[in-house]
């Protein structure tokens, strides 16, 4: 798995230089990927620049373009998800599934109408606001659904009429180079260019004068360096950041039934998910019950290499990760929390954690209080349900967040005060296309997905045709006499 190239203006580019990628289920490098230089990053900025003005001039070709981006993906499942699972670690059928997430992605773009909106049609004007494309844009994105997460760029700002460059994780560059190089046979050249590198890469393009927009998704903090970087340009961004999303178990809440649609929302991707539930809020007189039932949850959870086809838990992505989940733990539990089930990490190669609940712990621990984004989870009882919705709250995190009860109406009143882009009640990660997604406060700026998440790759024109012989339409009073 070592061919992999970055393709610019449609072309794979000479490697000049290369980094080496891990498989987390061994820890050993397995491949290596392409060191982008800045020449050919400028390289890849200008066929994006040289591709711009054909590509936005014909919605048609756009439209079927997308559509046909979607048939090649979903051909190439089978070629794509064994490397996304060698470098990402996640379950093959899991691995699959982004996949096809990126070609109904592209799908629903192709479909989505966009009329100008008419504002005034009589004697005086024809006035309708338009979306124009913003130019070239720059797409960087993590490592825990590389190809999802692209997508979700991808597919918006070609729909708008934009051309892209696009950045992968240095984790997770192989899935993401293999499915532009394979795009190629249906997307005209220097529409979607893909390079890979380390994280100056990834600073590199937020500097660089070509993009007018930059679509950030990774963390609170590389999202801030962002936008200082994209701000002396005034570029546009879009910043994906992120999550502690809170689960507030209600007490008419069925401790076994919540506690299994909780465990699939907290363990999905093995907890590196930025909207899955990172710390569970349960009233005491149901804390035990539930507490129980996710453990239960976890320990028969199989853990282990993503190729292998009776695997629901793959590794860690990484050594950074891996460690900073283990301290999150080890931090937890001499701050007297108790590890009703995991708790270490895995006797085995590889960046393998024990699917862990925590209980008996408390706001102001870390792993509460910060992301961990990892198969960690813990669970904090509460006696006032207004106290707990505080304590969701009180912290710098809005991704998501979501109400759980055998009363819906009451959750869904409950998850209306939640300070977050997605509130869910009884369920947590039911995302799509069409249902904007996004953070408030320090999980982002801005959404993706819809046509909100469409609207961010466009610009706004008022297209005001006058209807007066003299073109004299100054409406502001007294200007004109
Ligand atoms: P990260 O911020 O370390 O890296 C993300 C991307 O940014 C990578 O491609 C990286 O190379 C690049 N990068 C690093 N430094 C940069 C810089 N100075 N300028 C520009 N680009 C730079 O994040 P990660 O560890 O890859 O991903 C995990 C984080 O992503 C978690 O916090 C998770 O919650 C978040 N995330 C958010 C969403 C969302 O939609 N809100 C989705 C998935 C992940």
């Amino acid at each position: 798995m070592s061919d992999a190239v970055m393709t610019i203006g449609g072309e794979p580019v000479p490697v000049a230089g290369t980094f080496g990628v891990r498989n987390p289920a061994t820890g050993e490098v397995f491949a290596e990927a392409p060191e982008c230089s800045r020449a050919q990053l400028d390289a890849a900025f200008d066929a994006a620049a040289k591709a711009f003005s054909s590509w936005r001039s014909d919605e048609a070709l756009r439209r079927q373009t997308l559509l046909r981006m979607a048939d090649v993906l979903m051909a190439s499942a089978g070629e794509i998800a064994p490397v996304l699972t060698a470098e990402q670690g996640k379950p093959l059928g899991d691995a699959s599934m982004e996949v096809f997430a990126a070609a109904l992605w592209c799908q629903y773009f192709a479909n989505l109408e966009t009329p100008p909106q008419t504002i005034q049609d009589d004697t005086d004007a024809l006035v309708q606001v338009y979306r124009r494309p913003l130019g070239v844009v720059a797409a960087i994105t993590p490592w825990n659904f590389p190809l999802t997460l692209a997508f979700w760029k991808i597919a918006p700002a070609l729909l708008a009429g934009n051309t892209l460059v696009v950045k992968p994780s240095p984790f997770t560059p192989l899935s993401t180079l293999k499915t532009v190089e394979l795009l190629g046979e249906v997307l005209p050249p220097g529409v979607v260019n893909a390079v890979s590198g380390g994280d100056e890469l990834g600073a590199w393009m937020t500097g660089h004068p070509i993009p007018r927009k930059v679509s950030f998704t990774g963390s609170i903090e590389t999202g801030k360096k962002v936008a200082l970087s994209a701000a002396p340009d005034l570029k546009r961004v879009t910043l994906e950041l992120g999550g502690n999303d809170p689960a507030i178990v209600l007490d008419d809440a069925d401790p076994a039934l919540v506690a299994r649609a909780i465990f699939a929302g907290a363990f999905n991707n093995n907890g590196q998910v930025c909207s899955a539930v990172k710390r569970v809020y349960v009233p005491e007189a149901l804390y035990g019950d539930v507490v129980d039932a996710l453990a239960s949850h976890a320990s028969a959870a199989a853990v282990g290499d993503g190729t292998d086809p009776a695997t629901k838990l793959g590794p860690i992505n990484n050594a950074p990760q891996y460690e900073r989940v283990k301290e999150l733990v080890a931090d937890a539990i001499a701050g007297g929390a108790r590890a009703v089930t995991g708790g270490h990490p895995m006797d085995r190669p590889g960046y393998f954690f024990e699917p862990t609940i925590l209980a008996d712990v408390s706001d102001g621990t870390r792993i509460v209080d910060e992301e961990q984004f990892g198969p960690a989870l813990p669970v904090i009882s509460y006696r006032d349900v207004d106290d707990a919705l505080d304590r969701a709250n009180g912290t710098h995190f809005g991704l998501s967040g979501s109400v759980w009860s055998a009363d819906p109406d009451r959750a869904a009143e409950i998850a209306g005060r939640l300070e977050c882009g997605t509130a869910w009640v009884n369920t947590h990660l039911a995302l799509g296309p069409q249902q904007p997604f996004g953070g408030c406060k320090w999980s982002g700026i801005g959404v993706e997905n819809g046509p909100w998440g469409l609207s961010e790759f466009t610009e706004v024109q008022a297209l005001y045709r006058s209807r007066t012989a003299d073109g004299l339409n100054i409406s502001t009073a007294g200007l004109v006499s």
